[in-house]
């Protein structure tokens, strides 16, 4: 049997699948829902919306500021108590191996965001199976930790390769956090579960990035770079709407160059690209220092896996 046909067909991302218990939710020690901190740890360059600017094949010609960045990032987390899920692609741990002994040293989660950030949904399922199955054991050999978890690369499973959990499953991986149920012109599957779910009935668990609903409607309330464009007034009513009105947690991601207003700047990029980039990065890292004290956080496995 084929990967592809153990799952649920092409454009049903969410359905069939079975709903996480509710009973897995956590609170912590003062009685708050316990929310899941995520980085992306990828470079300023090799985001999705550079791709057609920066080739692959450049890359390590690029001053890389990740190093600094990330271990300004777990300062931060040491300072604030919180653990968080680090999301790292090959091709950084590969180069700084520093990185991943520091964030398994200091009790954060390692797992994989793919080699080098080729998005899933334009890979045959056995270039996604190489491809996530030389991420996995390499951090593992690097951490000396098993790595469950994964995220695709700019939320890239959806309606055209829900095939990729059931290969994520085999190769080893207990849980997904790859989807992203709202419209966006990069990704986005709106049919999708809003909550964790067993896609197709198999053991993996993806979990959906976190969306708000108003109006009948889903908003993004995950992080990225809404965080950094709106308010931060209205990204912290959102995630208490959902811990408090949805009884759920919430999935914050971000990425390290996000805290780096000293970054190089990436010339002849579209205004838009430019504004979803470099709008607020200097007041990115005051903001996350509120976001750590004004909700409870954890590992992504402990808040969705029950691991201890
Ligand atoms: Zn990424």
């Amino acid at each position: 049997m084929t990967a592809s046909a153990r799952v649920a067909p092409a454009g049903s991302t969410g359905s069939p699948g079975s709903a996480a218990p509710r009973s897995a939710i956590r609170k912590s020690a003062d009685g708050r829902t316990l929310n899941a901190m995520s980085v992306d740890v990828e470079d300023y360059f090799q985001v999705q919306a550079f791709a057609g600017h920066i080739a692959r094949g450049d890359w390590d010609a690029l001053p890389c500021r990740v190093d600094r960045n990330v271990n300004l990032l777990l300062d931060m987390f040491a300072e604030a108590g919180i653990k968080a899920t680090f999301f790292t692609l090959g091709w950084i741990a590969e180069r700084y191996p520093g990185l991943v002994k520091r964030m398994v040293a200091e009790g954060h989660e390692l797992a994989s965001h793919g080699w080098d950030h080729t998005r899933a949904d334009s890979q045959e399922p056995e270039a996604f199976r190489a491809d996530i199955r030389k991420t996995k054991r390499f951090l593992e050999d690097m951490g000396g930790v098993a790595v469950s978890g994964y995220r695709a690369a700019t939320f890239s499973i959806g309606p055209k390769n829900p095939w990729a959990f059931a290969v994520l499953g085999e190769e080893g991986y207990r849980y997904s956090s790859s989807l992203y149920p709202i419209k966006h012109d990069l990704y986005g599957d709106t049919s999708a579960s809003r909550t964790p779910f067993h896609p197709g009935g198999l053991p993996l668990l993806e979990v959906p990035m976190t969306t708000v609903q108003w109006f009948g409607r889903n908003f993004p309330c995950s992080g990225g770079g809404y965080f950094r464009l709106l308010p931060y007034a209205i990204s912290r009513l959102n995630m208490r709407r959902v811990n408090a009105h949805e009884g759920q947690p919430c999935v914050f991601y971000f990425h390290p160059w996000e805290v780096d207003p000293e970054q190089p700047r990436q010339l002849g990029v579209d205004f838009r690209t430019r504004f979803r980039h470099y709008t607020n990065l200097g007041r990115m890292q005051s903001r996350l220092m509120r976001l750590l004290a004004d909700f409870a956080w954890d590992r992504m496995d402990r808040v969705f896996l029950g691991a201890s």
